[in-house]
């Protein structure tokens, strides 16, 4: 099967012919529908050598939906049902996990669970080998090509805003730092779970304008000027809730500047790896709080298929196939994509 795969850090991915896997006990393989790529991936791919200790060569692609084609002994799932795959895979008996928190399951990192994409063999390919049938959820008559980036361009936004919903009340203010993958998503949601106002922040005017098209009320470039601009548009409030799918020192910087008092700050975005925010008594307003959320839970991703289901979220996707998917990678790293970049198998 053919599958794109990182070869070496600081090296473009390459497409390559790799074996099928076939599923042991517990385990499913599925057909792949669609893959998404994600800064994320660019973000590995670029890191310096060491920075991962991947296996590699490692087929990328960490968002993924498919059609169950294969199921190992004890697993209860029938071959032909469509499928999301849950990407970050935890041990499952732990207490996060009991929580369906899977992203923070304490016993991964010690047992080298992985997600697909992030240290195993992930989406990008002909077919997908799933550890756990616990790892996916029903994915039903959504279409896969425009709800596969909800696996993670979905369901990362969810879980950074979901904790601020009880502060983004009538007449509050918003903030989305980078309206790409997952911030044109992060604005839907924001639109369908909150009446608040929302204004988008990105470098270029094309940007800006995507972002009014998926629903900011107010858009402001990001430069230098960017903190006094939104403040002209927020006054003394500031904003109630920022929402960094960037990560760069210049947006961490953006956010800890509008922000408000009792606000908070969420840093979404890897940046650099280094980027940080300064936090200490005279440094901020009072009571700001800032998190730093890593993808999502398994009940949450069911929420945000759900979300999709009622008709609130509208991915923008640019398909690209497999034998292109390179392609899509050096438009993701370019920074010249509408929305997400999903690579759909033949
Ligand atoms: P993307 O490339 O699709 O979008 C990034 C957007 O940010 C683009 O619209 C770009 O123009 C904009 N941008 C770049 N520099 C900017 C600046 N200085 N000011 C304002 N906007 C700027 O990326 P994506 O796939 O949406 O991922 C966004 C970030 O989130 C990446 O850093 C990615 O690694 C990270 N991420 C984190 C998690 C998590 O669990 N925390 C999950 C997925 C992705
Ligand atoms: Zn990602
Ligand atoms: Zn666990």
């Amino acid at each position: 099967m053919k599958a794109i795969q990182f070869i070496a850090p600081g090296q473009p991915p390459e497409l390559r012919e790799v074996d099928k896997p076939s599923p042991g006990p517990g385990q499913v393989l599925l057909k792949i529908t669609a893959a998404g790529a994600c800064h994320s991936d660019d973000f590995v791919l670029n890191a310096p050598a060491g920075a991962f200790s991947y296996p590699l060569p490692m087929t990328l692609g960490h968002e993924g939906v498919g059609i169950v084609a294969e199921v190992g002994s004890g697993v209860r799932l029938s071959e032909g049902t469509a499928v999301a795959v849950y990407g970050p895979w935890g041990c499952g008996a732990c207490y996060r996990c009991a929580q369906g928190q899977e992203n923070y399951c304490l016993n991964a990192a010690e047992m080298s669970i992985t997600p697909p994409g992030l240290g195993t063999d992930g989406a990008m390919a002909d077919y997908l080998l799933i550890d756990n049938a616990r790892h996916l959820v029903p994915l039903g008559d959504l279409d896969p090509v425009t709800s596969v980036a909800l696996t993670d361009a979905g369901l990362t936004p969810y879980h950074a805003i979901k904790p601020s919903l009880a502060k983004l009340v009538g007449g509050t203010t918003a903030v989305v730092i980078g309206a790409g993958g997952l911030g044109h998503v992060g604005i839907q949601l924001l639109r369908a779970l909150t009446p608040s106002r929302i204004i988008a922040v990105d470098v270029t005017e094309e940007k800006l304008a995507f972002a009014r098209e998926v629903g900011a009320h107010e858009t402001v470039l990001s430069n230098a000027d960017t903190v006094a601009e939104v403040r002209k548009i927020t006054g003394k409030q500031g904003a109630t809730a920022v929402f960094d799918f960037v990560g760069y020192q210049p947006t961490i910087d953006i956010a800890m500047g509008v922000v408000g008092v009792l606000g908070d700050v969420v840093i979404v975005g890897l940046g650099d790896g280094v980027a940080a925010a300064k936090v200490g008594f005279f440094s901020q307003p009072y009571e700001v709080s800032v998190r730093s959320p890593y993808w999502g839970t398994r009940g949450e991703l069911i929420e945000v298929l759900d979300l999709a289901r009622d008709g609130v979220l509208d991915v923008e996707v640019e398909r690209f196939s497999l034998d292109d998917g390179l392609e899509a990678y050096r438009r993701l790293a370019a920074n010249d994509l509408r929305g997400r970049a999903v690579v759909v198998p033949d």
